[in-house]
């Protein structure tokens, strides 16, 4: 399975061999408590503050600006409920329909307990209109929170112009960054943004480690509660292992950023003779605004859990976007929120590259994969020729 050809990195990703071997000295022989007086555990202590401060660099930020969490639905959770005890009087929230379940189920929730909840919608390429926010922030709106890039299309919000808005109503500005993080550059020194949540397992730390960018000045209740870790903002002993990797992590994404077009480059061959090559597939998303090494590709008459269990008996792994509940597959929430045709929703592949990705990978994907297509749709019940079946399909949905 270890030379299976991985292309579901937004899902998670490897660690890299540099962050492996920096943290495994933290789960043997420094395995001090930081917050000690000992010296054996102050230089644990020092090894979380070069992590703090390399996180920091890598986000334009300060190093006292940076709180260690587990994961990045963590960071989102801690992030919205900061937002809404900073700003007691206010009960509104603003998000959007394609945000990750981390602040979807949230949100919900919130309804639940008498918060008010406006989802923006996206249009055909996954973008939102700025006017429909404009529309929709109000005096008692206490926090937006919007993702910089989304996880299945990579589409990327234009989250300064967002950032703008936001701050004439007096509400906080929260950004999950957890696809963004490592794949293009930000900078926190002039940025509209409150707060963003990264996760370290999607930029080659393990999983289980995370971190929450908070502004200077902005009042911030922990969500953990406890002792006085990470200056009283979350509680509880530092996974430290993990937090020295993800500083590593951070140190080498930073470096990486310069050599992503690498990854874009790869992206695009891929996509581009998908496209000529497959007759009926189009890319899903605004392909001019979207992460460098993301592609999500419609195969339109097939299931896309079909092409998927194909790929991997080539050993090669994607993802669908679908989750399988009570026995039927349903289309993902993101893709669904774009309007797509009944034909291509089902039929969606997302292909997540990084920077482990080679030609050699791509070129073998692109070898196989107009076998496994022609093969599904010869085996398909659905073709262009079943036009009325599909546009009931597709009616149905729409009017879902
Ligand atoms: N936000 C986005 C956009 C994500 O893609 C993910 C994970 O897929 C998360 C939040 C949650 O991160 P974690 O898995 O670290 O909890």
């Amino acid at each position: 399975m270890n030379n299976c050809i991985y292309l579901d990195n937004n899902a998670t990703t490897k660690i890299d061999e540099d962050v492996l071997a920096t943290m495994l000295p933290y789960l043997s022989t420094y395995y001090g408590n930081p917050s000690s007086m000992h010296t054996f555990g102050g230089q644990v202590g020092r090894a979380i503050r070069h992590a703090r401060n390399q996180v920091a660099s890598l986000l334009g930020a300060l190093d006292s600006e940076i709180v260690f969490t587990s994961c990045g639905t963590e960071g989102d959770n801690a992030a919205i409920l900061a937002a809404l005890k900073a700003k007691p009087t206010k009960k509104h929230i603003i998000t959007t329909e394609v945000e990750h379940p981390a602040i979807l189920n949230l949100c919900r929730k919130l309804e639940r307990e008498g918060y008010s909840v406006t989802y923006l919608s996206v249009n055909g390429k996954g973008q939102i209109d700025p006017d429909e926010l404009q529309a929709s922030l109000t005096g008692n709106t206490a926090v937006v929170s919007v993702m910089y890039a989304n996880n299945e299309t990579g589409v990327i919000f234009p989250i300064e112009q967002i950032g703008q808005m936001v701050k004439e109503y007096d509400a906080l500005f929260h950004v999950d960054a957890v696809q963004a993080v490592g794949k293009i550059p930000l900078d926190m020194t002039n940025s509209t943004i409150d707060l963003l949540t990264l996760s370290g397992h999607k930029i080659h730390a393990p999983k289980g480690i995370g971190a929450l960018y908070v502004r200077k000045g902005v009042r911030f209740r922990p969500f953990v509660i406890g002792g006085h870790q990470e200056r009283g903002r979350r509680g509880g002993t530092g996974n430290v292992a993990g937090i020295v990797a993800l500083g590593k992590a951070a140190e080498l994404a930073q470096v990486h950023l310069k050599g992503i077009y690498e990854e874009k480059r790869l992206r695009d061959k891929l996509e581009k003779a998908i496209l000529s090559n497959i007759p009926n597939t189009v890319v899903n998303g605004d392909v001019n605004n979207r992460l460098p090494n993301t592609t999500n590709i419609g195969f339109k008459y097939i299931e896309g859990e079909a092409i998927l269990l194909s790929l991997d008996q080539f050993d090669i792994c994607a993802s669908s976007g679908s989750a399988c509940t009570s026995g039927s597959l349903e289309p993902s929430h993101v893709l669904r929120a774009l309007g797509l045709p009944y034909s291509v929703l089902h039929g969606s592949i997302r292909f997540s590259l990084s920077r482990f990705t080679t030609e050699a990978e791509i070129d073998r994907v692109l070898e196989v994969l107009p076998g496994i297509i022609d093969r599904l749709r010869e085996l398909s019940p659905f073709s262009s020729d079943d036009a009325d079946w599909l546009k009931e399909q597709e009616e149905a949905v729409l009017a879902r």
